[in-house]
């Protein structure tokens, strides 16, 4: 059953995508898909607004961020249901992913920008700075892309679309067509909001559509999504020398050290492995646990994770699988890692009782470093469970992987938890803590190896759709600079000279 699946149109008639519920696999509607030409309009209506708009004070835009904000937790109610109808995630995952983070996301940003946006003087060194001043002045890149996944389809559509106005640019917003409805609540959201016409399009539509809004003619593109798709969108933007920031794929490692409060690390371990049924970038999707801990933190972890509830409706924990193509992934995975030797300590299958797409919460033990379950994203509610030797074994094989999104360590040792934490080669790290670092927005965001490039949060996200442009200033007037000609063996030597105190005595060293 595919969740998004091609209606046959007359030859020339614009193309549309039948969708899916993947708890139910009823219908729920239909998308037409945005064409080139579509896309070409939106970014002409965006080029039109943006200069107002860049022109407003930052504090006027943050004024329609808190509007948004306001009709956010007012219309929550409704914005949930639009979300669970499309992906069935329950409720609480769906409150605390989308709702929870959009609102934070909103007011964290809305109440800091004019700070964060605000020129400022950088001092110069040296001699330069008896002569000239350095202003920093951050300027809008004019239009961004913003092409979102199906995953956290509201909030990975509005983060990006909040930082990007704020910064006073233009947005056109293409979110994934397995969750369209979702990512077009953004849309409504902001012109419920008063945002000015053409500053927000939401174009609907599959990698047709988004590969149309790469080649488009903007000035930026973020996407979050997987790494190929990523890799795909980074090499249409390096022809163009677009800048893009790309938020990829994870393979989350778990360090549990011998020390651990063994009840947490288990409890943070299957919450880290089964919110939003593992459908998260920055899931915990291996654990590497110290061989003395590793009996007892297995069997803490099976009995937390057979204490899960699947459902379609009322009370539960897991949802579906929101993609099916994901769903034989993680079968696969499963599949490769048992045929290898796992053994497989609670779910491993498809829910036998739901008939949507779901898969049991699972845990497996006995897996080895060359299973696909321990080095490709798995992207479900899987738990594979490696026992080392020591906490050294637990950091190099954390790092023995391409992707380098979050990982988290569990010690009662807080030294001990960031000497681990600095080793690990990953864009964040928790210490007794899981999948936290997207929602404390002051931390940058971002991947290491193929999980991305550039940062979604903190004020480097925020900055990351400006040019931070250099303006410097002569404190003369141009005086020097109007004596520069004409050159002569005088001048030359003098400037030897300067060189020589300036880097070849103590004094200078002192002054540059
Ligand atoms: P995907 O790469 O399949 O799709 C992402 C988006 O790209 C969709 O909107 C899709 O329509 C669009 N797209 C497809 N082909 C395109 C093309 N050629 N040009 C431009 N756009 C195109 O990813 P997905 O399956 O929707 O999402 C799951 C993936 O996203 C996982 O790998 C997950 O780890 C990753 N993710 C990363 C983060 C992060 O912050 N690092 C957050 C959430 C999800």
């Amino acid at each position: 059953m595919a969740i998004v699946t091609p209606i046959e149109v007359a030859p020339g008639a614009r193309r549309r995508l039948a969708l899916a519920s993947p708890a139910s696999l009823e219908p729920i509607g239909e998308i037409e898909v945005a064409s080139r030409e579509d896309v070409a309009r939106a970014l002409a209506a965006a080029r039109r607004a943006q200069p107002a708009w860049a022109g407003r004070p930052t504090a006027e835009r943050a004024q329609v961020m808190w509007r948004a904000l306001e009709i956010l937790l007012a219309k929550q109610e409704e914005y949930l249901a639009v979300i669970e109808r499309e992906s069935g995630k329950p409720k609480t995952d769906a409150l605390m992913i989308e709702m929870f983070s959009a609102c934070d996301a909103l007011a964290y940003f809305a109440k800091r920008a004019e700070r964060m946006l605000r020129p400022r003087k950088q001092r110069l060194h040296g001699i330069l700075a008896l002569a000239k001043q350095l202003r920093l002045v951050p300027r809008p890149l004019g239009v961004v892309g913003v092409i979102s996944p199906w995953n956290g389809p509201f909030i990975l559509s509005l983060n990006p679309t909040v930082q990007a106005l704020l910064a006073g640019n233009a947005v056109l917003l293409k979110p994934s067509e397995v969750t369209p409805r979702s990512g077009a609540l953004v849309g409504e959201l902001f012109a419920a909001a008063g945002l000015p016409d053409g500053l927000l399009s939401v174009l609907l539509g599959d990698g047709e559509t988004g590969a149309a809004l790469v080649e488009a003619g903007v000035d930026k593109i973020s996407f979050t999504g997987s790494v190929a798709t990523g890799r795909r969108v980074a090499e249409a933007c390096a022809r163009q020398l677009l800048p893009c920031t790309l938020e990829l794929g994870g393979k989350d490692p778990m360090v549990v050290c011998a020390d651990a409060d063994l009840d947490r690390a288990a409890g943070g371990a299957v919450a880290g492995a089964f919110f939003n049924a593992g459908q998260i970038c920055f899931s915990t999707e291996r654990v590497y646990v110290v061989d003395a801990v590793a009996d007892e933190f297995t069997r803490r972890v099976v009995e937390r994770t057979r204490a899960l509830r699947q459902g379609v409706s009322g009370e539960f924990d897991l949802g579906p699988i929101i993609w099916p193509r994901q769903l034989e992934i993680i079968e696969g995975h499963v599949a490769e890692a048992i045929e290898k030797g796992a053994k497989v300590l609670c779910g491993g299958r498809r829910n036998p009782h739901l008939a949507g797409l779901y898969y049991e919460p699972t845990v497996l033990v006995d897996v080895t470093h060359d299973m696909k379950i321990m080095r490709e994203e798995t992207f479900g509610p899987v738990l594979p469970i490696l026992r080392v030797r020591d906490e050294d074994e637990a950091v190099r094989l954390a790092n023995d992987s391409r992707y380098g999104l979050g990982a988290n360590v569990w010690t009662r040792d807080a030294a001990r938890g960031l000497r681990l934490a600095t080793q690990i080669d990953s864009g964040s790290v928790c210490v007794n803590d899981m999948t936290m670092t997207y929602g404390a927005f002051e931390a940058p965001f971002g991947g290491r190896k193929e999980s991305g490039v550039g940062f979604v949060n903190g004020p480097e996200g925020l900055l990351g759709y400006c040019h931070l442009q250099a303006v410097l200033i002569d404190r003369f007037g141009g005086r020097q600079i109007a004596a520069h000609y004409p050159y002569s063996a005088a001048r030359t030597s003098q400037m030897q000279r300067i060189m020589r105190l300036l880097w070849g005595s103590r004094l200078g060293r002192w002054l540059v």
